[in-house]
């Protein structure tokens, strides 16, 4: 029997089909579609899954998405999602009637700690979360063997964590001294920027060329972590300050659920482990009450999500079918 993964991105969708080993046997990537209907991403992703994958489709046995939220997993949907031309659209009812198969949905974030636990660092862990730091931050935890899932799907989101109350910079959700506003893809050039006009900076600081481009809005977090890594003194100091909101941020998610293991995930993370993740695995557990975790990045990588789908197809979560089950 085979099993088939679907990872739901802002930006692309990824597809993979799995054998009962969770070995991956074919995956293909295409961008997510921004324009049509509710309908068009299930469609779209049908049409993949005939194209691409016909000669598994007989043999599958179940099928497991992990996307971009807000979901309501009662209706099988992804509502009013802001990262998407399209923000409201159905996957499981689409899917499952057309495959004739059991379709199982979370929000990306759950799905991922679902597949740490299943093929990555949470293996025979009954309490852990993983978090991404990419375009936004979110989290996904499991609490005693339980995947939380929040009243409709969307809980963890820990992008949301006011970890400033002094600065008072805006996060895209319209609040303020949120983690995700400083630290996340999307926050870090307004970051730069606050830091820039209103913190007080050395002369070398000031004459760095990164100070205009940040005055400017510009300093993208690619930009920021390689010339850090330089040695540039203004990039060095952002990322001191970008580096006490994550650690912030992370002690404060250790210290609501307890867990043994943390990972990390998420473009920016994965690609400066050294000046994202390593500051974290050193100084979050000085700021945590608990009995330290183990924190790391993920061994999954870029396909944190995807493993997490497949492990949901395999192994749905009874928090899961419960809720499912409510809805009836
Ligand atoms: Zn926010």
């Amino acid at each position: 029997m085979y099993y088939i993964g679907i990872d739901i991105g802002a930006t692309n969708t990824r597809i993979a089909v799995a054998d009962e080993g969770g070995r991956i046997l074919k995956r293909i990537r295409f961008s997510s579609p921004h324009e049509g209907d509710e309908n068009t991403v299930a469609e779209v992703i049908l049409e993949k899954l005939r194209s691409e994958f016909a000669q598994y489709l007989d043999r599958v046995k179940s099928v497991g998405i992990g996307t971009i939220g807000p979901v309501d997993l009662r209706r099988g949907m992804v509502v009013n999602t802001p990262n998407l031309g399209i923000p409201t659209f159905h996957l499981v009812k689409p899917l499952s009637e057309s495959l004739k198969r059991p379709v199982y949905m979370l929000n990306d974030c759950v799905a991922a700690v679902w597949g740490e636990r299943r093929f990555g660092a949470a293996r025979g862990v009954d309490n852990a979360v993983y978090i991404t730091i990419s375009t936004g931050i979110g989290g996904g935890v499991i609490v005693n063997g339980a995947l939380l899932l929040g009243k409709d799907g969307n809980a963890h989101e820990i992008g949301h964590i006011v970890v400033d109350y002094k600065y008072r910079l805006r996060c895209g959700c319209g609040g303020y001294g949120h983690w995700e506003g400083y630290a996340s893809g999307s926050g870090i050039p307004r970051f730069a920027k606050y830091i820039a006009e209103n913190e007080e900076l050395s002369p070398e600081e000031q004459r760095s060329p990164l100070y205009e481009l940040a005055l400017a809005g510009g300093l993208r977090s690619e930009i920021l972590y390689r010339e850090a890594r330089r040695g540039d003194a203004f990039a060095k100091r952002v990322v001191e300050e970008v580096t006490r909101i994550n650690i912030a941020g992370v002690a404060s998610v250790i210290n609501v659920y307890d867990p043994e293991v943390v990972t990390i995930g998420g473009s920016i993370a994965l690609r400066n482990p050294d000046l994202v993740i390593e500051p974290i695995v050193r100084e979050a557990p000085r700021n945590v009450i608990t009995r330290a975790p183990r924190i790391e990045a993920t061994p999954l990588g870029d396909d944190a999500v995807l493993y997490g789908a497949i492990a949901l197809a395999m192994e749905p979560p009874e928090t899961l079918l419960r809720m499912l089950q409510q809805a009836i």
